[in-house]
């Protein structure tokens, strides 16, 4: 509890994040680029187990530059998952691309594989999917990526809020050409804001930091070729990831216990489920969401969001989906059926996120099942 109130997820910090601020505060490093980054990047990329790592100042523009590298043009279909947070697909649009969204499965939230599949029978032209681990609940990964290379398309991982999970032993962020992840305020990491790109390519990580960094040519002026972006993580930043990463497993094993303690407290309600995962995947539960069956309870998600409010507890709805989004309003959007209610609509319409702060106590987190087994 902090200022009286449980929250979703709140920035856990642990003091040694301050030595790396101090030493950059120390050594004037006070600006995009220096030491932090560097280290930080090399730290991540071998946490990850990838090549390559470029810091940047959001997960938004690390996505952005995973599109430009995808080499998506104005006019272009992107197809993307439908249900996640609106940073995953406006990416698309900054390059002019056009996003059509592809319905969640009920195993893991995400993008339906065979969803895909018709989204590439509709759309054969399609050279790039954009692709959420909803959560922290891996995609069903393989699947996704041996349809994306069938049909000769690039996949970018939006791994932002799974940094951590796996999917059979393997970590997020690594099933597409390019990934992004983010360190923004309520992430499982946070440097207060910030994120990555992540690539097996060495050179297309290069490209992109020379787009990060205004796209200044070798000259002894400033000279641009290309359109550049003021995307690079500051070093500070980058001290406050360092520190964080050394906690990352903590992290992950506080979260798993949340979401374990959520799923024994409504074991024997018939009418809750938590947010489903594959057996081959880990995820890193960064939120913790329930379903309430509206066959057999007549409380929606919206009531019991009002009643935790009333006791300072924070909640929030599932993440409205793409498709339904007014900015997104003229997008198609696929779903594996056709027509009636799409898998995104449902689980929308039941689900809620859940408290699921790390400093949360067991009794806190008693408090929050109580309140909803009371009004189930
Ligand atoms: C947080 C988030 C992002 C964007 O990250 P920022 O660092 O906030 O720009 C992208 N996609 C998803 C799914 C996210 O949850």
């Amino acid at each position: 509890m902090i200022n009286g109130k449980i929250w979703l997820s709140s920035p856990t910090m642990h003091g040694d994040e301050m030595k790396y601020i101090q030493e950059a505060f120390d050594t004037n490093w006070v600006a995009p680029l220096g030491p932090n980054v560097t280290k930080f990047e090399q730290e991540m990329a071998s946490y990850i187990g990838i090549k390559a790592a470029s810091a940047t100042v959001s997960g938004t523009s690390a996505l952005h530059l995973a599109v430009k590298l995808a080499g998506v043009k104005p006019g272009d279909v992107v197809l993307c998952s439908d249900m996640t947070f609106s940073a995953t697909v406006n990416p698309i649009s900054y390059e002019n691309g056009v996003q059509v969204f592809i319905d969640s499965e009920t195993d893991t939230w995400n993008m339906d594989p065979r969803a895909l599949e018709k989204g590439f029978e509709k759309y054969p032209q399609c050279k790039c999917v954009v692709c959420a681990n909803l959560y922290g609940t891996p995609a069903k990964l393989d699947e996704i990526r041996q349809i994306c290379d069938a049909h000769g398309a690039i996949l970018i991982e939006d791994a932002a809020e799974s940094l951590s999970a796996t999917y059979k032993g393997r970590q997020t962020g690594t099933f597409g050409q390019y990934n992004g992840i983010s360190f923004n305020g309520n992430k499982i990491i946070t440097t207060s804001g910030g994120g990555m790109l992540l690539s097996d390519n060495t050179e297309a990580i290069q490209k992109a930091q020379f787009w990060a960094t205004q796209a200044r040519d070798p000259a002894p002026w400033y000279q641009h070729s290309e359109l550049g972006y003021n995307y690079r993580m500051s070093n500070i930043v980058a001290g406050i990831g360092q520190g964080q990463l050394g906690h990352i497993e903590e992290h992950k094993a506080l979260k798993k216990k949340i979401y374990d303690t959520y799923l024994a407290g409504f074991a024997d309600i018939g009418a809750i489920s938590m947010n489903p995962y594959l057996p081959c995947s880990q995820p890193n539960h960064w939120l913790s969401c329930m379903t309430v069956d509206p066959q057999k309870s007549e409380v929606r998600p919206l009531q019991i969001m009002e009643e935790l409010a009333k006791k300072n507890i924070e909640s929030r709805p599932i993440w409205k989906p793409m498709h339904l989004q007014p900015y997104y309003a003229k997008n198609d959007f696929i779903t594996l059926s056709g027509g009636g209610p799409s898998v995104g609509d449902e689980v929308f319409a039941t689900g809620l996120c859940l408290p699921s702060d790390i400093k949360m106590t067991e009794e806190e987190q008693r408090t929050v099942i109580d309140t909803i087994r009371e009004m189930v």
